[in-house]
């Protein structure tokens, strides 16, 4: 039964628009990673090259534990299986191995902060991403680095931490404009418009954990959200890295993983339906149903309009105070709050799920309905608008302290994850 499923809009969904510099304002603070020595760059290509036999393993042993671990998991097809002795484009083999969109570019590159300027070539959407075109793309100080060449951890998995939006997850279901999304068996998309691209990672990027059990049963459907199966491949393929000596993707891979834990933070990516009750929504379906069909555009316009508004206003407050230079500002502080950190247990497989979208769907409520209650951050609902015409507002600061508590969490998740994973690296190797 298709029941409530267009509540979902078909929006381009970034999550937190940018995760690079949350990651980095974060990771800067974590001694573990903040004083690793540079490591070497290496291309996907050669780390493939080098490990190949051992890859097959790994990657026939991620599917058999995804199969165990991940909450109703589609089992990937034996067709995808990676060989290590077919010698045709392997990159292509481990990507489709790993049911990620084969044309990902997995270029050599850094992201640094706003208006740094480096020597090295400026990159744009086109050699980053798969997508023929992203003006938001475009804009970020991305600069491609050398094979050989050195950088610090931080840099890595920062430049990493942003990448899952660049089309990891981009037309995989058997209904997406796709041939590989036909053979990757995740079924059809669980919800939204599969025609608009953005709409297709959806279901990796979010988490609908913890919603009323009667939504689940009318529409099942929204069970099927990922984030979990990308957690474990990511991390698994990190631990293998680091204990082979490709830094370098032992860093990359833990940015990927890293991601999709910072997508659960957000409360629109961990709620279906924040500000709605579960009887209201389920009335607007009905309503809907009988041909009363306003209730239904209104509700969806409320929440992709908060939606849309509160990342874009979050983005770009930060960007400026970044640009100015102001690091003792409350909103960059809050990325920092070293000393929150051991309020969350130690990291599991179960930490993205039981804690982190737990903790963000119990913030949805409020959130929403702060964000509805101030006209200068709902403006930002709107692509690329002139702060200089708005009108400040008390609400806006009500949101601003509202993000604070989101970005202590946000910080928080990233360095405790970090952590597991590089106290795991140095055990592992002494
Ligand atoms: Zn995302």
């Amino acid at each position: 039964m298709k029941f409530y499923l267009l509540l979902v809009f078909a929006l381009p969904l970034y999550s937190w628009t940018n995760h690079f510099l949350g990651t980095y304002l974060a990771l800067k603070e974590s001694p573990e990673l903040a004083n690793a020595k540079p490591i070497k760059v290496e291309s996907f290509q050669s780390f493939v090259n080098k490990q190949a036999s051992e890859l097959e393993k790994v990657l026939d042993s991620i599917e058999e534990e995804a199969k165990q671990i991940v909450p109703n998991y589609p089992p990937r097809p034996d067709s995808l299986r990676f060989h290590s002795t077919k010698k045709e484009n392997q990159v292509v083999g481990v990507l489709r191995a790993l049911r990620l969109n084969p044309e990902s570019k997995l270029k050599l590159f850094v992201q640094e902060m706003p208006g740094t300027k480096r020597k090295e070539k400026k990159l744009g959407a086109t050699e980053v991403s798969v997508y023929k075109e992203d003006k938001f793309l475009d804009t970020l100080p991305m600069f491609e680095i050398k094979e050989g060449s050195t950088v610090t951890p931080l840099q890595v998995i920062a430049t990493a931490s942003d990448e899952p939006d660049y089309g990891h997850d981009i037309n995989i279901w058997e209904d997406s404009d796709s041939e590989f999304g036909k053979e990757y068996k995740f079924g059809i998309l669980p919800f939204g418009n599969p025609k608009y691209h953005y709409a297709t990672q959806a279901p990796f990027h979010m988490g609908f954990y913890h919603e009323a059990g009667i939504i689940y049963t009318l529409a099942p459907d929204f069970k099927r959200t990922y984030p979990e199966i990308r957690i474990h491949q990511f991390t698994r393929l990190a631990e293998f890295a680091f204990s082979k000596g490709h830094d370098y993707w032992g860093y990359r891979f833990l940015g990927w993983a890293m991601h999709y834990l910072e997508d659960l933070t957000q409360p629109y990516h961990s709620t279906l339906t924040p500000g709605i009750s579960t009887s209201g929504a389920l009335w607007i379906e009905f309503k809907s149903i009988l041909g009363f069909k306003s209730g239904k555009k209104e509700a969806l316009e409320r929440l992709s309009d908060r939606h849309t508004a509160i990342e874009h206003y979050q983005y770009e407050f930060l960007k400026e105070l970044l640009e100015k230079g102001n690091l003792s500002h409350p909103m960059v502080k809050s990325y920092q709050e070293v000393s929150l950190d051991t309020k969350y247990p130690s990291f599991d497989f179960g930490y993205p799920r039981n804690v982190i979208a737990f903790e963000s769907n119990q913030k949805a409520e409020e959130l929403d309905e702060r964000i509805g209650k101030s006209n200068y951050v709902m403006a930002f609902k709107e692509p690329l608008v002139d702060k200089t015409t708005l009108q400040e507002d008390e609400g806006k600061e009500k949101v601003n302290e509202f993000l604070n508590q989101l970005m202590n969490s946000f910080g928080s998740h990233a360095r405790n994850f970090a952590r597991y994973f590089i106290n795991k690296k140095f055990t592992q190797k002494t």
